[in-house]
């Protein structure tokens, strides 16, 4: 799960970290409210959507007037931004952070991640942090540092003042990058999250460091224990299938491609979304029904994929374990009784009871094309939205 910039703030300043002061607005007359508020003759105008290169995509500005504060909330909220994140289409600016503008005279990069490999929480940090993070990694990756932190004893102030020397940080900023790297730990870890970035942290002309910007994401397993954190959740940023598919208990993620898949379990998501590579197609969706579905939520699952404007056919792979295929089918039947079915539907069942599944999907009069097997339903599927891609076909 992922929370705001000025959420991932207002939960650091808890832990003593230090943030820029900043107010949340979601109208040009807050923003300039927010800014008198503030005081001071710099402030920073910061668009708050779910996704980062704002900087590159003009959704931070600096303002030295109030009257600046409010031409820049005017043109950001309500607006769709595009970053070198968000893809093409952007995504909408319902709310905007208003901070105390910084002087800013070096820029770093921390980030504590999951370090699957190490099996354990790993520190990464730069000197060379700010907008080009990721070029810097690509090109000079010797400037990038990582750390591994013992998860028994957590963070040590002698390793984090390594990192600090490595960084090439003025020694007398040494014990406040500890500091630091220990509370961050502590947000880390405290809080379940999967991810905690800030790029940059910065050397202000004052010689103090600040945290100028802050993502943190959290491990969704562990969400549970953290009612707090599901309340931050704002589902205007989120994708309206994942979270309309989320209340029905289904595993379901929106991908670019046009063939829907409704599959049971993840390993045979992934077998079908592979095979469909294969024979050329893209796949529109992950949609794990699971082992123990219901009609019902079948019938929830094919309307969600419907809703998928770029689908153009549906495949429907299941293997019959605790599952029964006459379920599925009857799950199909219903949702087609529901929803119009405008799309050819290709259905491949096997296991527990495929006949009696195949038979009910014969006898109920839908356009159902049957596959043998695997390669075959992705061969057809492929085939199908291969012919209506081409020119004059669509309509
Ligand atoms: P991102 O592009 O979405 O990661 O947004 P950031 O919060 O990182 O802001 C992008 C860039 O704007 C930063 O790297 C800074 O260079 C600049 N910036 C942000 N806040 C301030 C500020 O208070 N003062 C100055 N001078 N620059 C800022
Ligand atoms: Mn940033």
């Amino acid at each position: 799960m992922k929370i705001h910039e000025y959420q991932a703030k207002q939960i650091f300043g808890r832990y003593g970290v230090a943030v820029p002061s900043g107010v949340v607005c979601s109208s040009a007359d807050e923003a300039v409210a927010a800014s008198r508020k503030l005081g001071g003759n710099k402030w920073v105008v910061k668009a708050q959507i779910y996704a980062g290169g704002r900087g590159k995509g003009g959704g931070v500005k600096l303002a030295t007037t109030h009257e600046d504060v409010r031409k820049i909330a005017d043109a950001m909220l309500n607006h769709v931004l595009v970053t070198p994140q968000t893809g093409p289409n952007g995504q909408m600016v319902r709310r905007l952070y208003v901070e105390q503008g910084v002087e800013i005279t070096h820029e770093y990069y921390v980030a504590l991640v999951v370090d699957r490999t190490m099996q354990c929480i790993s520190l990464i940090a730069s000197e060379a942090g700010g907008m080009d993070i990721e070029q810097v990694a690509m090109q000079t990756p010797s400037k990038i540092n990582k750390m591994a932190i013992n998860p028994l004893i957590g963070v040590n102030v002698e390793t984090a003042k390594g990192m600090a020397r490595k960084l090439n940080l003025p020694p007398a900023n040494w014990s406040e990058f500890a500091e630091l790297i220990i509370q961050l730990y502590r947000v880390f870890d405290e809080n379940d999250a999967s991810l905690l970035e800030i790029n940059p942290l910065v050397m202000t002309h004052d010689h103090q460091l600040l945290t100028l910007d802050a993502k943190l994401n959290f491990d969704d397993n562990a969400l549970f224990r953290h009612p707090e954190i599901v309340a931050l959740r704002d589902l205007d940023e989120e994708d309206l299938l994942e979270v309309e598919a989320a209340r029905h208990e289904l595993s379901y993620i929106a991908l670019d491609g046009n063939i829907g898949c409704l599959v049971n379990g993840a390993g045979l998501a992934m077998a079908t979304m592979d095979i469909i590579k294969l024979y050329g197609g893209n796949p529109a969706n992950f949609l794990d029904v699971g082992g123990g579905a219901t009609a019902e939520k079948v019938t929830e699952a094919f309307k969600i994929m419907l809703r998928h404007p770029d689908i153009k056919a549906i495949l429907v792979n299941i293997f019959g374990g605790i599952m029964r295929c006459d379920v599925i089918a009857e799950g199909i039947v219903q949702a087609a009784q529901e929803v119009k079915l405008t799309v050819p539907l290709i259905v491949r069942l096997a296991g527990t009871n495929a006949e009696m599944g195949k038979q009910i999907l014969a006898q109920s009069g839908l356009a159902v094309i049957s596959a043998d097997n695997m390669a075959d339903a992705a061969r057809q599927a492929v085939e199908l939205t291969a012919s209506s891609m081409q020119p004059g076909s669509m309509n």
